[in-house]
Parts: structure tokens; C-alpha cells; sequence
């Protein structure tokens, strides 16, 4: 008999706010195979760090290799040493939730082709992600800045503005004037073809986003147009003339002038700190959240959304939540990444600080079925984290409930105005 907490975070609709889903003609048309749905997610990284070589984690996902049985056995040894890890655990859920296999074998998995080929059919992308998963609405990072709707379930995909090549000091100018019919020349321009990407947008986006943090340091500074302008000539002459502080200048000019842009279109910034994805080239010291501590002090009237707790600078990020108004902490991909210090962050944040600032999960994922798994590992997480401060006497159950409806759905529609979001999805659905 499952607790009233356990039941009701199983049942209540968890918001979605960070993935990287392909759309639905790429999921019916090129999606994954059996060993790609199951592995082709986080967990490769750590099959590489346990001993399977690079080599043998490419065959695996590689769906033109119809030999499903040597794919797997290539990384067996591996495997077996990471399935307890969050990535290893999400996988055994998607084998568990997906193909009813109870323990991932070359036997099991064989026998499991069959009903693989049901989960690619129009439709089922939504399904998984809606109706088996329980999310209310997912919001997706597909790496550009054009957002649109997504006419297989305008009120359910959302999508953030890409704003990574500006932050990373490298505008792709060409495209930029594709998109909004400005052609940089001075940062004039440059500065009226950010506003026409807003302009053009932020209707219909849910959020504006950064991983700069993959590109250079978090570390913020303000630059005036002076600084920049020299910067940007060079860049217009020769892109690959800029120097690294050169790049960091150019980069700090055009976050600067993205915040002030979602400020004036009321859309959260939302930015990738902490941990990598990958493996064998982090360097832990400039993806610290601490860095960006100037911005935050400059853009008071900004929402920042600091996503995947900064690990493992979590400490960090329950000082800056608790100490910036304009800061969330979004816990996407967390809980796979380390579930313990996740839950033990989450327990952190309830008595540092206030409780509208939390959102409890984001995939982080390329296929629904990874998603679906996640969504389930946070569930299962949460609830422990949860049910830890009710047994510890720290909350009631009714005040544990009440938390979880808070870090699942609600502050997230406060934050990212569900609301308005979905009706004008609505209408656009109507209109077509
Ligand atoms: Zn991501």
C-alpha cells in the first residue's frame, strides 16, 4: 500500500523543464532502435568510463549493425559494473517500463525486438511522454533559436530560444540574417538582430537558454559597447582572429543583451551549469554557478534558471537560491547524474530556501522512452527525499504533498507562464 505522498507523487502531472527531444517525424522516421532506446542516453559516458572502449559503445548504437545480440555482448562487462549508477538505473527502467524485461540480457533483449517496432509509430512519442510518463508539458532545447509550434501537441511541446553561439563569443551571423533579414555589421546591427529574434520568437518560446558553460567559463563580466565594438570588426574580418579573452568579451556583451531582451519579453534565462555531459574533458572549476554572481547582481528584474543544481557545486546553488530573488534551481538531469546528493540537496533547499524556486525535473533527453525513465527515477527519488522529511519529523505528510505539488507543477507554471503559454497554443492550433 503506497503512501498518500508516494501516491500523490506518482499520479500528479510532473513538468518537463528541460529536454532535447527530436520531433516527431524524426522519432517515426529515424528514431532509435531496441539498443539505441535503451543506451543511446547519458549511460554511454559512464559505459566508456568503466572500461568499454569507445569502439564498442559506437557499435551498440549503431542501428545499422542488425546484430543485437554481439552490439550488447561487445558491452556487457561494462554494463555490469554501471547499473546501479542513476544513468544504469534509468536504463533498467526504460527495459523494465517499455519491454517488460526484468534483467537486461542478449536473450532478453532479442526476445524484446518485436514489440520495439510498436513504440515508432506516429503518435507514440506523445503517448509515452503524456499518457505512460504523467508529464504535463515538456520543454525542449533543439539547439536554434527559431521556435514554432509543435503540431503534434501544440499545448505540450514548448521550446526555448537557443542563445549559445552568442554567449560563446561566435555569432553564426549568416544564419542570423537568414532568420530575421538583418545583416550584422556593427554592433548596432548586431544588437537589432538579437531584437528581431525576440521579436520573432517569444510568443510562442517558453524560455531563453544557454550551455555556454560547454564553451568557456561561466564567469560573467560586464562589457561596454566600447569593449565590444573592436571585438566584433575583427570578427566581421576574420572570425578566427578573436582570442579566447576576446571571445569572452564578445560573449559576456551578448548575454547581457539576451537577459535585457527576456527581461522586456517576460521569458526566464535559463542556464546550463555544473556537470558535463560526455566524459574525460570536464574541467570542474569554470562551470562553478557561483560565477555568474555578477549577472545576477546586475539583472535583478531577470528570472534565472540555473538548471541541473550545479553539480557538483550544489552547496553553491543553495547559497545563490536562497540569496538572489531572481535565481530557480531547475534539478533536470540530476537525479541520474548522482540520485543521493540530489536528495540530499533537495532536503537542503526546503529549509535554505523559499519554496517557489525549485523545479524537480527536466530529462535532458533526445527520445521519449528515456524521458518516460527519468520522470519515473525522479518519482522514485523525490518520493524517498520527501518521505525522509516526514519520517525525520521535519514536515507533516499534508506538507510534504503540498511541497511536491509545488516542485513538480506550480512553480514551474508560475515561472514559465504555463498558463498564457497554453492558450496561445491553443489558438494557434485553431488557427492552424
Ligand atoms: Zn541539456
Amino acid at each position: 500500500m503506497p503512501t498518500a505522498l508516494a501516491h500523490f507523487i506518482q499520479t500528479t502531472p510532473l513538468c518537463s523543464s528541460h529536454e532535447h527531444l527530436r520531433s516527431e517525424t524524426n522519432y517515426v522516421e529515424n528514431g532509435p532502435d531496441l539498443l539505441q532506446n535503451l543506451f543511446d542516453n547519458y549511460v554511454s559516458a559512464d559505459l566508456v568510463v568503466a572500461g568499454a572502449g569507445q569502439t564498442a559503445v559506437d557499435r551498440l548504437l549503431n542501428a545499422a549493425d542488425p546484430d543485437v545480440r554481439g552490439r550488447f555482448t561487445s558491452v556487457e562487462r561494462a554494463w555490469q559494473r554501471v547499473r546501479h549508477t542513476g544513468y544504469g538505473e534509468a536504463v533498467r527502467i526504460i527495459a523494465r517500463e517499455l519491454y517488460a524485461i526484468e534483467e537486461i540480457s542478449a536473450d532478453s533483449l532479442e526476445a524484446a525486438l518485436p514489440l520495439h517496432n510498436a513504440l515508432r509509430q506516429p503518435g507514440q512519442r506523445l503517448h509515452i511522454l503524456r499518457e505512460r510518463a504523467n508529464l504535463d508539458h515538456v520543454q525542449t532545447d533543439d539547439f536554434v533559436r527559431p521556435c514554432h509550434v509543435d503540431l503534434s501537441g501544440p499545448d505540450f511541446f514548448f521550446f526555448d530560444i537557443s542563445w549559445r553561439k552568442f554567449v560563446k563569443g561566435e555569432p553564426d551571423l549568416a544564419e542570423l540574417a537568414v532568420e530575421t533579414g538583418v545583416t550584422v555589421h556593427n554592433l548596432a546591427t548586431l544588437r537589432q538582430a538579437m531584437q528581431a529574434v525576440f521579436a520573432q520568437n517569444a510568443a510562442v518560446a517558453v524560455a531563453v537558454k544557454a550551455q555556454h558553460a560547454y564553451d568557456r567559463t561561466l564567469l560573467w563580466r560586464e562589457r561596454s559597447d566600447a569593449e565590444a565594438a573592436p571585438v566584433l570588426d575583427a570578427y566581421l574580418r576574420n572570425p578566427e582572429s578573436l582570442s579566447d579573452e576576446d571571445r569572452l568579451c564578445l560573449g559576456d556583451w551578448s548575454l547581457a543583451r539576451g537577459v535585457e531582451l527576456a527581461i522586456e519579453y517576460d521569458l526566464p534565462f535559463k542556464i546550463h551549469t555544473g556537470y558535463y555531459a560526455g566524459h574525460s574533458w570536464m574541467p570542474v572549476d569554470r562551470i562553478k554557478p557561483g560565477h555568474l554572481c555578477s549577472l545576477l547582481r546586475h539583472y535583478r528584474d531577470a528570472r534565472f534558471v540555473l538548471m541541473h543544481i550545479g553539480y557538483p557545486y550544489n552547496d553553491e546553488m543553495v547559497a545563490l537560491a536562497k540569496h538572489y530573488p531572481n535565481v530557480y534551481v531547475d534539478f533536470c538531469w540530476a537525479w541520474s547524474i548522482d540520485p543521493f546528493s540530489t536528495g540530499n540537496f533537495l532536503r537542503q533547499c526546503i529549509h535554505a530556501a523559499p519554496s517557489h524556486k525549485l523545479f524537480v525535473f527536466g530529462g535532458d533527453t533526445l527520445w521519449p522512452g528515456a524521458s518516460l525513465a527519468y520522470a519515473n527515477q525522479t518519482r522514485r527519488w523525490l518520493t524517498r527525499a520527501l518521505q525522509a522529511e516526514v519520517t525525520d519529523g521535519f514536515l507533516s505528510e499534508a506538507e510534504a504533498i503540498a511541497l511536491a505539488g509545488r516542485f513538480m507543477r506550480e512553480n514551474q507554471y508560475d515561472c514559465f507562464r504555463i498558463e498564457a503559454k497554453k492558450r496561445a497554443a491553443g489558438g494557434s492550433k485553431v488557427a492552424g
